[in-house]
């Protein structure tokens, strides 16, 4: 122990004057700081407010976490969810950081440990809900101790813009007039404008430094199928993934547990998640997921808020997601730890017009309507795209893609197009000369100048519309219209039985200023939807061979710690940190330190027992 403590020693320095480019190596064990990280940091201890625009997996704790080491007092951090505080609690304290959460399941005892701690100055992190620290109880707790900074995590929250509005959220604003000259900083992985205003707006951060930087993942490969028979699309894009853990996420109750139960049959280890669940077995079900290195979870969009499992390898969706925002959300979840990770989802376009048909028979007023029409038409769009998807979705959110991105299946395997401008024109034109007031069925039949009673009865017969898309056949009018849909140049008016009307955005291809490209519609057949060839795989599509062996013995005892700790194996160490023991193979405490993630704690904890198995595998 006195010959480690003397290896440490020079690192430590003096505790009180650690920079935190000290701190991230000391605790860390990261050897620099990431993109913006390292001026969020500097901004926030010297005192200053920021605003952190950062997409998920790009290392927003440590953009409050080494600043609360680095100021005096204590971090408060304020997080939605209780369930999840205990695992980013037992993350710290791994890393030796001295870290606690407030919430209702404390005992008397552990909650008079956290005041005591709290009154000594002995803590460096305390989570806590949003309903609690705006209470005179919390306050009365943090007596006169001083606060380091107000960390408010997952702040899109605070929007009623966005999909996870909590009302408590909204009183966060009190922190500023309550603690004046205490930093605060909001963090999110939403960065819609709306979002953005809200939360400047409402957390009262006019003055804080906005931080934002690419929302791009491109670590994670989108795929996005039509959906012709799902099970089966479902079980092949599974297959894929054999031995490693992802979610799936389906619209219904019901459908997630029949799906469950379906790849449990099919031997996909799979479990359920759902609010209308038990409590106790869900969260038995979370636990699992998060603990355990091989599980499918299938969930409906009440899972996965605040999840940070670092190693989710897949989000499937079997069902059109709320809109583009909700799905870079879900899928944002794979691949925390930057490794390849999928994105898949399987669509309906039957389910796409219910969804339409839905918003305008709802009760909500024009305003909303419009709004909601809109994202579903963005979202489609993103689906029926010809090109790069990573191109699409970015562009959804305000930001240039330069070039194909190469991963994703648009790019991977390039669908077939068409030039569809003037079959376009003649379909908009269809709609135009008979009045808005008809639907598909009708217009092709203008389109193909079929005589009926009533293209006769609303004297279509003599207009030079008809007919003048005899060139195609039915089912391409079909799918024209379908995309065209799909791409907001056209809109359904449910008012009025299902006629088609033009959007403004149609003019644009009236006048030709625009060209309209169509995807080649592929025959329906459980063949033809095959998925795109992928280059991802997993952590371990990296290592071959010795390495491989090696790779799965020290995962082998991950699993045992993380099991006699309760804790997830990630907690102990990332696959990335894994992945690198493997390949370069430490066989000193000096090289130990050497690899990304391993710090002083993690080296006094684990080093000699990751050392022993690397050792053993040596020649
Ligand atoms: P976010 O909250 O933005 O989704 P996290 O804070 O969970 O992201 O970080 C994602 C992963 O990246 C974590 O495993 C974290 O330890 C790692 N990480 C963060 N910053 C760095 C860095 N500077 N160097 C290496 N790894 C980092
Ligand atoms: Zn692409």
């Amino acid at each position: 122990m006195a010959q480690t403590q003397k290896l440490i020693d020079p690192l430590f320095g003096n505790e009180g004057a650690e920079n935190p480019l000290g701190v991230l190596k000391r605790v860390y064990g990261y050897s620099s700081f990431r993109g913006k990280q390292a001026a969020v940091v500097e901004r926030v201890v010297s005192g200053g407010d920021a605003v952190v625009l950062f997409p998920t997996g790009a290392g927003k704790s440590l953009c409050f976490q080494i600043p609360a080491l680095c100021r005096d007092g204590v971090g408060i951090v304020i997080s939605p969810l209780i369930a999840l505080m205990r695992d980013q609690v037992e993350a710290l304290r791994q890393l030796g950081v001295r870290a606690a959460a407030l919430n209702s399941s404390l005992t008397r005892e552990e909650f008079a440990n956290v005041r005591q701690a709290i009154g000594r100055g002995n803590l460096d992190l305390l989570y806590v809900t949003p309903e609690r620290i705006v209470t005179p109880a919390f306050r009365e707790l943090l007596g006169n101790a001083r606060i380091a900074l107000f960390a408010i995590d997952e702040a899109h929250c605070v929007s009623q813009w966005g999909h996870d509005f909590r009302p408590e959220y909204r009183e966060l604003g009190q922190l500023a007039v309550q603690y004046p000259g205490v930093p605060r900083l909001a963090l999110t992985a939403t960065a819609d404008p709306h979002t953005r205003e809200d939360i400047i707006d409402r957390l009262a951060l006019r003055s804080a430094e906005v931080f934002t930087t690419s929302f791009d993942r491109p670590n994670i490969a989108y795929e996005i199928v039509e959906r012709d028979q799902p099970r089966q699309q479902l079980l092949r894009f599974l297959s894929r993934h054999k031995g490693s853990s992802g979610i799936v996420y389906c619209l219904s109750r019901a459908k997630v547990e029949d799906t469950a139960e379906w790849l449990n049959g099919r031997g996909v280890r799979a479990l359920a998640y759902h609010a209308g669940m038990e409590r106790d077995v869900r969260d038995a079900n979370q636990d699992a997921f998060l603990k355990q290195e091989d599980l499918c979870l299938v969930a409906t969009v009440a899972f996965g808020m605040g999840i940070d499992k670092p190693n989710v390898r897949y989000v499937a969706h079997l069902d059109l997601p709320g809109s583009v925002e909700a799905y870079y959300q879900e899928t944002g979840r794979a691949g925390r730890d930057g490794l390849p990770s999928d994105a898949w989802m399987a669509y309906g376009m039957a389910d796409a017009i219910q969804r339409g048909r839905m918003i305008d028979e709802g009760a909500s007023g024009d305003d909303i309507k419009r709004v909601e029409r809109a994202k579903l038409y963005a979202l489609l769009g993103i689906c029926k795209t010809p090109g790069c998807r990573r191109q699409a979705i970015l562009a959804h959110f305000g930001e240039a893609h330069e070039g194909q991105c190469g991963n994703c299946d648009t790019c991977l395997k390039p669908v077939e197009t068409w030039d569809g401008t003037e079959a376009t024109i003649k379909a908009l034109a269809a709609i135009y000369r008979t009045g808005e007031r008809f639907g598909t069925g009708h217009l092709i039949d203008v389109l193909l100048g079929h005589e009926n009673e009533k293209t006769a009865r609303f004297g279509h017969t003599i207009m030079p519309v008809f007919g003048a898309g005899k060139d195609l056949p039915s089912k391409t009018w079909q799918s024209v219209y379908r995309q065209l849909l799909a791409a907001g140049l056209i809109s359904v008016d449910h008012d009025a039985f299902g006629a088609l009307r033009l959007t403004p955005e149609a003019r644009a291809v009236f006048k030709r200023e625009r060209e309209v490209r169509f995807r080649k519609d592929r025959p329906a057949s459980g063949k033809a939807s095959r998925s795109a060839p992928s280059r991802s795989a997993s952590a371990k599509s990296a290592l071959e061979g010795s390495n491989m062996e090696l790779f799965e013995a020290l995962r082998a005892a991950r699993m045992a710690i993380a099991k006699e700790l309760s804790v997830p194996p990630y907690v102990v160490f990332p696959d990335t940190t894994l992945v690198a023991f493997a390949t370069e193979r430490p066989t000193s405490r000096d090289a130990l330190l050497g690899i990304s993630g391993v710090g002083q704690s993690k080296l006094e904890r684990y080093g000699d027992l990751f050392l022993k198995v690397i050792r053993a595998h040596q020649g």
